[in-house]
């Protein structure tokens, strides 16, 4: 048995999100010491270099020309959320009922987003999310390498989104309850990946054609404080969540 199954699994956050949301993209945690703490979740790189996919223990960046490299373990995050992910409950949404349902070929947004909603026993607990299917449409982004302090609101007007139709992928990420909104999204906080691993982003939307969903509660948080001159010396005091808001769902 190894370390991890020994004790209780987390939900780790390498630095609290108002932190990226101040516009600090540089901090010195490597993808290495995050993978310590999970094989599955989200994030991005120093410099807002794109967004991360963890999938399987596989770290991906997707860039903002669209590309997407397996990512080595001595670059560095400037946030990053993960866990082991041992999902212990699995909803499927198939085309049979849909068409029950009255909805024909695809599974739009805001059902999507009302479906997920009616799937968690408390909205006052961690969740990790991932989500296999097949998909009419999705729409991503990526965010363009940044200048350091520039406020995250500001650096996602540079933001490239990527439409993809009839594709195959997965959607990893967490749902965060609504009164953290200094350390994660409150809410859901998804990203993409196709299955052939060339396509990703930040989820925006998406209408499903099919999908097995899996979920695992983590009745605990772990959150890393950076030791970086930029973070001892920032003021955190602002209430950062219209910003967050906006940087991560328009
Ligand atoms: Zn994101």
């Amino acid at each position: 048995m190894s370390e991890k199954n020994l004790r209780p699994n987390s939900v780790y956050i390498s630095t609290p999100i108002n932190v990226l949301v101040e516009g600090y993209y540089e901090q010195n945690i490597t993808i290495g010491e995050v993978r310590t703490h999970g094989d599955f979740g989200l994030g991005t790189f120093n410099d807002l270099d794109g967004e991360m996919v963890v999938l399987d223990g596989v770290v991906y960046q997707v860039a903002a020309d669209g590309t997407v490299v397996v990512v080595a373990d001595d670059i560095l995050t400037p946030f990053a959320c993960v866990t082991f992910y041992q999902p212990e409950t699995f909803d499927e949404i198939n085309e049979a009922a849909m068409i029950s349902r009255g909805q024909v070929s695809h599974l739009p947004y805001e059902t999507f987003n009302s479906l997920l909603e009616r799937l968690l026993p408390s909205p006052n607990m961690l969740y990790a999310i991932r989500i296999d299917g097949r998909f009419s449409h999705v729409r991503t982004r990526s965010v363009p390498k940044q200048e350091n302090y520039r406020p995250l609101v500001e650096a996602t007007k540079d933001q490239v989104v990527f439409d993809f139709y009839d594709i195959a992928g997965t959607l990893s990420g967490f749902y965060t309850p609504p009164f953290m909104p200094s350390l994660n999204a409150p809410g859901y906080h998804l990203h993409f990946i196709s299955d052939d691993r060339r396509q990703g982003g930040h989820l925006l939307s998406c209408a499903i054609q099919s999908a097995r969903i899996g979920m695992q509660h983590i009745p605990l948080l772990e959150v890393a404080l950076p030791v970086t001159l930029d973070y001892l010396t920032a003021d955190l005091s602002r209430d950062t969540r219209k910003d967050l808001q906006k940087a991560e769902q328009e």
